[in-house]
């Protein structure tokens, strides 16, 4: 199965992303995870991206299919949760053929609908923990005890630095004036669905499985 989750910064793509990889064996093709890997391994790739990511605006779409392809052949090559990726419509179009040319294609695009305005708040206070990656909010989810991960017990943690107010508004408004627009071409497919990105998480996830069980 091949799916997409589409939404804003801060929708939770992510989080519904890694519950699906845990829960069900599918694989996350995050663009966002290998284009911070990059920049953390100072890679080519990497330290041409790193300026513009960290300005909240998108690198180029060929950077990012090339990254996708190379999982397609690799641990992806039985099926695919897209996460933040396709951003635009040449990126929509360049899964297309990539899809195609291995003879598979898209089962669903699930539209996280958030409001906007709770969108900041969510992305400019949240963080994670370096050694797990369990995620954290300064204002609705601390460690139980202060500075020490709940999960691992580690004591280090760690922010985006593209997690700012300015920079989310800047990632807000590349969503819609070039992400948002590519939901036609799918809806012409009749594969797109909406839900609640403002529900509780588990209630998320729950949607999510329903609309994945259903075929
Ligand atoms: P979020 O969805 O929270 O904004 P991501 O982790 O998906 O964050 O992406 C972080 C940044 O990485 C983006 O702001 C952009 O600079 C870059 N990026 C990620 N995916 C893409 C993509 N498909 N096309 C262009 N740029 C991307
Ligand atoms: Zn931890």
């Amino acid at each position: 199965m091949n799916i997409i989750l589409l939404g804003p910064p801060g929708a939770g793509k992510g989080t519904q992303a890694a519950r699906l990889e845990k829960e069900r064996g599918m694989v996350q093709l995050s663009t966002g995870d290998m284009l911070r890997a990059a920049v953390k391994a100072g890679t080519p790739v990497g330290l041409k991206v790193k300026a513009v990511m960290e300005a909240g605006e998108l690198v180029s779409d060929a950077i990012v299919s090339a990254l996708i392809g190379e999982r397609l052949d690799g641990d992806a090559a039985n099926g695919a949760i897209f996460d933040g990726y396709p951003r635009t419509q040449a990126q929509a179009e360049a899964l297309d053929v990539l899809l195609r040319e291995r003879n598979r294609s898209l089962d669903h695009v699930i539209e996280l609908e958030v409001d906007e305005a709770a969108l900041v708040d969510r992305v400019t206070g949240r963080f994670t923990c370096a050694q797990c990656g369990t995620g954290y909010h300064d204002r609705y989810k601390l460690p139980v005890v202060s500075g020490v991960c709940d999960v691992c017990g580690s004591a280090e943690f760690k922010r985006r630095p593209d997690d700012n107010a300015e920079t989310v508004r800047t990632r807000m408004s590349e969503y819609r004036a070039k992400t948002a627009p590519i939901l036609p071409f799918y809806e012409a497919l009749g594969i797109v669905q909406r839900i609640d990105g403002m529900a509780a998480m588990d209630k998320v996830s729950g949607e999510i499985a329903s609309i994945l069980d259903r075929d």
